[in-house]
Formats: structure tokens, sequence, C-alpha cells
């Protein structure tokens, strides 16, 4: 079998803020979309305090819980120890999604193939940051910029990047 493409999906601002106060600083509908889109039908892995914001299982994916607590139990999702074990869990999946936050996201960075990127046009002000990226090693292959409207609090663009060589 092929190696997974594991993949990374964030929304983020200029100044890299990717949350505030365990939530998102950002109504942003066509984020929201794009995200069900892309995952839909994946293994979606995730940081404990990720999940606490969501607080529920999202439908029609397999929700990986990372956690160090070994007492922490939710009904329908898969719950390990370390993000090796989370992609281990994950092995069946040509694209499992490793969906935050930056906790999760640092732990990840290695594995990745691919990253969707939504950049936010703004400053924003928040608590928990894109950890960073050498972006050397990534080739943007598609940029669509888009304005803000009734549904989406600021500019944004949709990014894909993946590996370079790859
Ligand atoms: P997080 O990465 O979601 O979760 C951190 C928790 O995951 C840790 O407290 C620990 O859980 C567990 N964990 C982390 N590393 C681990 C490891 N190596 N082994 C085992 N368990 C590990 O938390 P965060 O960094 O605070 O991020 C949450 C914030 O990011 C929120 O504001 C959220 O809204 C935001 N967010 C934004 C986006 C976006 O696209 N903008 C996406 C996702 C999240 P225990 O404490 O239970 O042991």
């Amino acid at each position: 079998m092929r190696d997974p493409n594991v993949s990374l999906i964030v929304a983020v601002s200029e100044n890299n803020v990717i949350g505030n106060q365990g939530g998102m600083p950002w109504h942003l509908s066509a984020d929201l979309k794009r995200f069900r889109q892309l995952t839909t039908g994946h293994h979606i892995v995730l940081g404990r305090r990720t999940f606490d914001s969501i607080g529920r299982l999202l439908p029609e994916r397999t929700t990986i819980i990372v956690t160090r607590n070994r007492n922490f139990h939710f009904p329908g999702a898969v719950v390990v120890s370390s993000l090796a074990i989370a992609l281990s869990a994950a092995a069946g999946d040509d694209q499992p999604f490793v969906i935050g936050g930056a906790e999760i996201y640092q732990a990840a960075l290695e594995h990745l193939q691919t990253m969707y990127l939504t950049r936010v046009h703004a400053e924003v002000a928040g608590d928990t940051f894109l950890p960073e990226i050498e972006w050397a090693l990534w080739t943007l292959v598609e940029s669509e910029r888009f304005g803000a409207d009734r549904k989406n609090d600021f500019d944004y663009s949709f990014e894909l990047y993946r590996r370079s060589g790859t």
C-alpha cells in the first residue's frame, strides 16, 4: 500500500493565531464548509482540548482523540495516547487529517505530506498559534482568495501545500 497522505488542515491569521480561549477567533462559514468537504469520509486526529471545544463527534468521520489521560473516553471516538498511535489507528485511510490544535500540529509536522491552509487576512488577538513551519520544505500548489461577506468575518485564501519533492 502507498504511504498515506497525512494532511494538516488549519485556519490561521496573518499573525499565526489559530485559537483564543479554547475556541476559534473568527467565524468563516466558507472555511467550515471546506473543512467538511475535505475531511468527510476520513479519519480526523485531534488533541483533547480541540475535541473539548467541538464537544461532539463530527458525522461521517472517524474521530481519533489524542490525550495523556488514560481515563478519557468518549462513545464513538477512538482515544489514543500519542500521535504515532493515532496515525497507526488511521493506517487504513489514504488521507487522514490532522485537525489541531497547536500541540497536535507540532507533533504531526514531520509526518505531513499535504497542508490545507485557510489564510485569514487579518491580524487577530489570540492565545494559540500555528507552530513554526519550515516553508522551504513546502510548495504552494493552489491559492484562491475570497472577500469578507455576511458569512465570513475577514478576507481569506484557501491554500494547498505539498511537501516539496513528493
Ligand atoms: P490541542 O492540541 O487541541 O490539545 C492539547 C491536548 O492534547 C493536551 O492537553 C493533551 O491532552 C493532548 N496531547 C497533546 N500532545 C500530546 C502528545 N504528544 N501525546 C499525548 N497527548 C497529547 O490543544 P491546543 O494546542 O491548546 O489547541 C486548542 C486551540 O486551538 C483551541 O483554541 C482551538 O479552537 C484551536 N484550534 C484552531 C484550529 C484552526 O484551524 N484555527 C484548529 C484546531 C484547533 P490531555 O491534556 O487530555 O492529556
